[in-house]
């Protein structure tokens, strides 16, 4: 992809700088609550792992470090303990590569309380359902259990968890390709946004709606014969994995927040 001038970041680009805060925040603040790690949440955490190993596109000294924290989590026995696994993430020959802060680009808020580490987790496990599609992955459910898994261990926002539990028990049994598990979580994340629009949780620089909006994507919408508007699948699917979205993730340093 093309490194764009600095300035005010692109609603239909993803920021590298995004990626790689919320794996920082996620395996070194959300995670580091879980003094040791057993059970399910291990479970949960080798799938996280997995899929971050096999999908994150990022630099190769970052996908390095993930490989190896994954292969040391499947030597593991039946209990991890959080202080191990920060060593082995922090243990590669050249120091730490992940960032030591969040940086956030594209899920930069208007206040400090908005946006930030879940709109760049929405954000990482999109990327991931689509480069799973792009790299051929045979399993349409892997990257999406082992989100719900996360979520469901792991984090910070309990009530989120609920709810995002409820949908994947209700719905997950229908993606059967690569393609709909794509759109199972573009149309999921569209429900979550309906449901908090105007709560106060919402940044009102960035309202929460029906996402493409017809200004990023007119053609992922069609007119029905009553006058609504409906969404045209295809379209949003090649939205999603194409150069406007997901399928191109930006360099770190394309954009000052
Ligand atoms: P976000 O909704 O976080 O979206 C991030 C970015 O993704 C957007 O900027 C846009 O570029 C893109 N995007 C938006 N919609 C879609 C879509 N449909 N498909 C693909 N990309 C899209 N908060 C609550 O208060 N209650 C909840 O129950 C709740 N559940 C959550 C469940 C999960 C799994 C996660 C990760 C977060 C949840 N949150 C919940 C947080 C909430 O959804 C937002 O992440 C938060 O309010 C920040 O919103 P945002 O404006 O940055 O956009």
């Amino acid at each position: 992809p093309g490194v764009v001038r600095a300035g005010k970041p692109r609603p239909t680009r993803v920021y590298m700088s995004d990626l790689e805060s919320a794996l920082h925040y996620s395996l070194r603040v959300e995670l580091a609550a879980h003094t040791s790690i057993s059970g399910k949440a291990l479970t949960s955490l080798r799938q996280f792992i997995s899929i971050l190993a096999k999908y994150f596109p990022g630099r190769p000294a970052v996908t390095g470090t993930l490989k190896a924290v994954d292969v040391w989590l499947q030597e593991q026995k039946e209990t991890v303990t959080y202080s191990d696994f920060r060593a082995t993430l922090d243990s590669t020959t050249n120091g730490s590569v992940l960032p030591e802060v969040v940086r956030w680009v594209g899920c930069q808020g208007s206040r400090k309380w908005f946006r930030g580490y879940p709109c760049a987790l929405w954000t990482l496990f999109h990327v991931l359902t689509v480069q799973a599609k792009a790299t051929g992955s045979t399993d349409p459910l892997e990257v999406l259990q082992a989100m719900r898994r996360y979520v469901g261990s792991f984090f910070g926002c309990r009530e989120c968890a609920i709810h995002f539990e409820r949908m994947a028990k209700e719905s997950l049994v229908s993606v059967t390709t690569p393609s709909a598990a794509v759109l199972w979580l573009w149309s999921r994340h569209n429900r979550v946004n309906n449901r908090l629009a105007g709560a106060p949780s919402e940044d009102p620089y960035f309202p929460k709606v029906q996402w493409p909006s017809p200004e990023l994507c007119r053609s992922c919408y069609k007119l029905t014969l009553g006058g609504e508007h409906d969404w045209r699948k295809e379209e949003v699917l090649a939205f999603l994995q194409g150069m406007g979205h997901f399928g191109a993730v930006l360099p770190t340093t394309s954009v000052r927040p």
